[in-house]
């Protein structure tokens, strides 16, 4: 059989060069969208906080291979467990915001959301003394129904948002949304969004591929073909994420439903080792060490309403 003169074999090529993006949200194994339909937020403080011991094996894994990442810290963890947010930081780390309640942008009004920011902010700064530059929605909640966030994000200071999934979901994405990083222009000011990785399989048809579940759940040679691909065939980073209860086999099982509970711990005892090969086999960085700041970036600016 003859080879494809213009697809050279992706395992010859030197598996480190483009600089990905890996990020970690920092919440309780009881913030997830699928485990908050059933725990409310008034139960929160009556459970066990697991994220500190969650977060370290986390940070062990990186620090083992000399791998510095972006932390999106939910506020209400960063008010709690300041300790941890500060170890985040002096190991190196990027700090980012993840909201402080946890709630989904497009059930918010501006001003709530504004209100919700400003929070998180100021519970990251009282923690680490550190003013997080980029924002990361719970639940990719910037939608085509909430861009109006962006606006705000950039008012609050923030100079990156990674909120933005552009796939189709039942809960969050915006199909049809620029699947590289870009520069937006908001009515504040610029934003750079770098949205999570993703692969064009035809016209129409958008894989997932940045995402702790997708890595839990399918085989590890699917997430590595999508970076690959991104990486080889588009010169593009992959903006990766997961979260530290995602190592976890032994949390409690708060989500129930099949399909909740498939989304929430399939696959939790093959994470660590997965997350292992991946930071073997490809280049990983901050968001922003990746992506530079908006005045500076060369991304072509384009408007964030549009
Ligand atoms: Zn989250």
């Amino acid at each position: 059989m003859n080879p494809e003169p213009d697809l050279p074999p992706l395992t010859l090529t030197p598996r480190k060069s483009i600089r990905n993006t890996i990020s970690v949200d920092v919440e309780e194994y009881f913030h997830p969208s699928e485990v908050q339909k059933y725990v409310h937020a008034g139960q929160w403080t009556s459970l066990p906080s697991l994220v500190e011991p969650q977060t370290r094996r986390v940070l062990e894994i990186f620090d083992r291979h000399g791998v510095k990442g972006t932390f999106f810290v939910l506020g209400w963890v960063a008010q709690r467990q300041p300790a941890l947010v500060r170890e985040i930081a002096a190991r190196g780390h990027e700090i980012a915001c993840h909201s402080f309640w946890h709630r989904l942008v497009y059930n918010l009004t501006p001003a709530e959301f504004r209100e919700d920011t400003l929070r998180a902010v100021r519970a990251i700064e009282d923690a680490c003394g550190i003013t997080p530059r980029a924002y990361r929605a719970p639940s990719y909640s910037i939608t085509r129904r909430s861009l109006w966030a962006l606006d705000i994000l950039a008012e609050c200071g923030f100079t990156h948002d990674s909120s933005i999934y552009p796939i189709q979901h039942d809960r969050y994405g915006i199909p049809g949304f620029g699947r590289h990083p870009q520069t937006l222009t908001t009515a504040s000011g610029p934003l750079v969004e770098v949205p999570i990785a993703t692969v064009r399989l035809s016209d129409r048809i958008i894989a997932p591929v940045g995402g702790g579940a997708y890595l839990r759940l399918l085989p590890y040679r699917y997430t590595a073909a999508g970076i690959r691909r991104i990486n080889q065939h588009e010169q593009q980073a992959a903006c990766m994420y997961f979260h530290p209860w995602e190592l976890d086999a032994r949390q409690p099982r708060l989500a129930s439903g099949w399909v909740s509970r498939l989304r929430t711990y399939g696959g939790l005892g093959s994470m660590a080792v997965k997350l292992e090969r991946l930071l073997t086999d490809f280049e990983f960085t901050t968001l922003i060490a990746a992506h530079g700041a908006p005045e500076s970036n060369p991304l072509q600016a384009h408007t964030a309403h549009t």
